[in-house]
């Protein structure tokens, strides 16, 4: 018997032992990804040597394309799009297309960026996406991305991930002496310019001048051949130097550094490994930048996703635009989860709980859903229905009372293509922060929800 009143339904409630071994055993192999895949760059060579295992093979514009196909293409190795090929005609059912992000907020290193002061060496950052700067300061930092030398031999940067390792840190002021400190706001109590990293408090022996930098660069040129000027062209980001971690005696919360959004990256990509059918054409894409507005080569924004469908739509000899007219896409993105202790920020009724399933966000934006491509609700029934048929659980999240800020996601990239989308991902707790929190049930129920989605 149905009931005429809406609940939500706490996963945990009525869980069976199986099922939660299932949901824990899911979750182990996410801690992995989080691990090791910290930045866009680590995503994307993770990706690849296991979709390759699975006989995914580099795409070249232009190529015949047949069912069954699978390819990738490895865009600047920042972002990442697999396809497969379905059987039916993807002219008239169009192509299923699920995009999350890969890219997580952080420290960049500027360009320039050792220097000394009062006999201590620093490297100055440049923070990259939103963050609560005060966040940053005290924690272990790693070193993760690419050196390129003069003689062009590329460098893969990670220090600080293992347990012989040094790790970075950025210090802060202790509370005896912080009186002044601690009457400033949040945002101003810790500048973005004063977000420097320590890496040395020794001399050189053999410098004149700037000794406690230049014993830095010793050391770097004697492990990695590295010069100062190198650092003009490297990519390098500082991230926490810790690993996922379960949180509370049950276990069912799973603490790390980049839920937003590998937890939704994550699922999309077991999803299509696990897929079998072979029917519906699958896009799967891990963009890069989105934390900053999806711009840039390898942004949501860019054109090579487009051009990809033109090429495939081509190769299928189906009409390109009729392909993305019947094309439904969900935007893989997480939102925020009700936190009791910050409870005024949400409207309870709207706002994703925890453990109560996989996010649907129908808008994103702000104030009166400015920027945002809001699912029409046609489209809305037509997942509610993919979702009932598979049991898949979910539940809708609002990004906070109105007018209490908002954000946005790559979903409204994909709706300017003329293809349906959808906001759906895991409720997170502390998002942006150097340890985001979500639920192992979400973890699970999305991993469902992105299987459902791609099914037949
Ligand atoms: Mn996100
Ligand atoms: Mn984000």
């Amino acid at each position: 018997m149905g009931t005429l009143q809406y609940q939500k339904k706490n996963l945990y409630e009525t869980m069976s032992k199986e099922e939660r071994a299932k949901v824990n055993a899911y979750a182990e192999g996410y801690k992995h990804f989080l691990d090791n895949a910290k930045t866009e760059r680590e995503a994307v060579s993770y990706l690849v040597e296991r979709v390759e295992e699975k006989g995914y093979t580099p795409y070249t514009f232009g190529e015949a394309l047949r069912a069954g196909d699978k390819k990738y293409v490895n865009n600047r190795n920042k972002s990442l799009i697999l396809f497969r090929i379905g059987t039916e005609d993807a002219g008239k059912n169009g192509v299923r297309v699920m995009a999350a992000h890969i890219d997580s907020p952080r420290l960049d290193l500027k360009q320039n960026p050792l220097y000394e002061r009062d006999e201590i060496a620093f490297f100055k950052t440049h923070y990259y996406g939103g963050i609560k700067k005060y966040q940053w300061t005290t924690i272990p930092l790693a070193l993760h991305g690419v050196v390129h030398l003069a003689d062009g031999t590329k460098l893969e940067v990670k220090i600080g991930e293992e347990e012989a390792d040094p790790v970075f840190y950025v210090s802060d002021l202790l509370p005896h002496l912080a009186a002044n400190q601690m009457k400033k706001p949040l945002a101003e109590a810790i500048e973005g310019e004063s977000l420097n990293i320590w890496v040395g408090i020794t001399p050189s022996e053999t410098a004149e001048k700037d000794k406690f930098s230049y014993a830095v660069l010793e050391i770097l040129n004697e492990k990695y051949g590295i010069v100062e000027e190198d650092f003009l062209c490297a990519e390098l980001c500082a991230v926490p130097a810790y690993k996922a971690r379960d949180i509370g005696f049950d276990r069912a919360l799973l603490g790390g550094y980049g839920h937003d959004d590998r937890v939704c990256a994550y699922p999309q990509y077991t999803a299509l490994m696990e897929n079998e059918d072979c029917v519906h054409t699958v896009f799967v894409v891990f963009a890069d930048k989105e934390e900053i507005g999806s711009e840039g080569t390898t942004g949501m924004q860019t054109e090579l996703f487009p051009d990809l469908l033109k090429e495939v739509a081509k190769s299928l000899n189906v009409n390109e635009a009729e392909m993305r007219a019947h094309s439904k896409c969900i935007s893989a993105d997480v939102t925020v989860a009700y936190d009791p202790n910050f409870a005024d920020v949400c409207e309870k009724n709207n706002s994703t709980k925890l453990s109560c399933g996989a996010g649907i966000s129908k808008f994103t934006g702000s104030r009166g859903k400015s920027g945002s491509s809001d699912a029409h609700a046609e489209y809305m029934q037509e997942i509610r229905s993919i979702f009932a048929e598979s049991g898949v659980t979910w539940q809708i999240g609002e990004l906070g009372k109105v007018d209490q800020g908002g954000g946005g996601t790559v979903a409204k990239f994909i709706a300017k293509l003329n293809i349906d989308t959808v906001d759906l991902g895991v409720p997170v707790i502390s998002m942006h922060s150097p340890f985001e929190a979500i639920s192992k049930a979400d973890l699970y129920a999305t991993a469902l929800a992105f299987k459902a989605f791609i099914k037949g």
